[in-house]
């Protein structure tokens, strides 16, 4: 199966601490790389776990809060200065934080390659990305500030010829590209073979990564992330909380499990840890009492989306 994994940055809310550092992470599928925001020294997070930046195009900021950009220009630069890069690099973010960025790198970083920024409307679902294997669309997200969230999908495959059956009917080899790009085949007789009989549907289920930090309780998501193969969902807070969460626009790790509960996830991420709890496994615990297949983040880990 191609590779599709969710390399942790960082995974703690607010600033960095001792078992913590602020929102950042990779996302790999097939032979691309995607960055999801970019909090303080995510750079240095990525030599120090050894995670590869090739192929990387895209970065994806969720809101204009500082523990989930201000690595940005640290880390661009250093794709310049280290890598030499000369291809584009896109950055996705909120309409609000677009004009202060372009600013910042206007100001402070002379890349050797294009800069393309462009703006998110966080109140509306939209494909961002089409690429060949799969797209990233935004999920409007509840918070303080305009946020959204990312949702990686794979593309369906094509149907899958069958040979056998082509030859059998006289088909000659040159046509099997045709037939497989969805052609009918007509016979010298003009009778037309449709492409479901010479083709078959292919087994490979498409798998699906959702990104959704920060954002208070939002049932509102759950229709798009529905059956999403691994949900990333902020659990900042713990129910005792549930005030302080409701109050600064973040979710409980009960809430994330409801969410996933909800959206029928296979499988859930929970992270974004307030830094007033001193034991992760308690976040744990409490979405595991809703929703079992749940894990928690920690820097450096790799989550594969199966
Ligand atoms: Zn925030």
């Amino acid at each position: 199966m191609e590779r599709f994994e969710v390399n942790i940055l960082g995974c703690g809310a607010a600033f960095p601490n001792q078992r913590h550092m602020t929102s950042g992470q990779l996302v790999c599928v097939h032979n691309e790389r995607f960055m999801v925001d970019c909090g303080e020294g995510i750079q240095a997070q990525i030599w120090k776990f050894g995670f590869k930046t090739a192929n990387l195009n895209h970065i994806f900021i969720s809101h204009a809060h500082v523990d989930h950009f201000y690595g940005l220009l640290p880390f661009v630069s250093s794709l310049d200065l280290i890598q030499n890069r000369k291809s584009p690099l896109h950055i996705w973010l909120p309409e609000d934080l677009k004009e202060p960025l372009e600013y910042d790198f206007t100001t402070y970083c002379k890349l050797s390659f294009p800069l393309l920024m462009h703006g998110i409307d966080t109140c509306k679902a939209a494909v961002l990305y089409d690429g060949r294997n799969m797209t990233v669309e935004s999920i409007p997200l509840n918070h303080r500030t305009p946020c959204c969230g990312f949702l990686f999908r794979e593309k369906k495959k094509p149907r899958v010829l069958l040979p056998q059956k082509c030859l059998a009917l006289g088909i000659p080899q040159t046509e099997f590209g045709r037939i497989k790009a969805g052609a009918d085949w007509r016979k010298p007789d003009g009778t037309v073979i449709p492409n479901s009989e010479l083709t078959t549907e292919c087994t490979f289920q498409p798998r699906s990564y959702a990104y959704c930090s920060d954002t208070s309780y939002n049932p509102a998501m759950i229709p798009q992330i529905q059956g999403t193969t691994l949900l990333y969902h902020e659990a900042t807070y713990l129910q005792s909380e549930i005030d302080q969460a409701e109050k600064y626009g973040h979710s409980t790790a009960a809430q994330a499990a409801a969410t996933a509960r909800a959206a029928a996830v296979k499988q859930l991420l929970i992270g974004h840890f307030s830094s007033r709890y001193d034991d992760d496994s308690l976040f744990l615990k409490e979405a595991q009492a809703i929703f079992p297949n749940t894990i928690a983040s920690n820097e450096g880990m790799t989550v594969e989306v199966v």
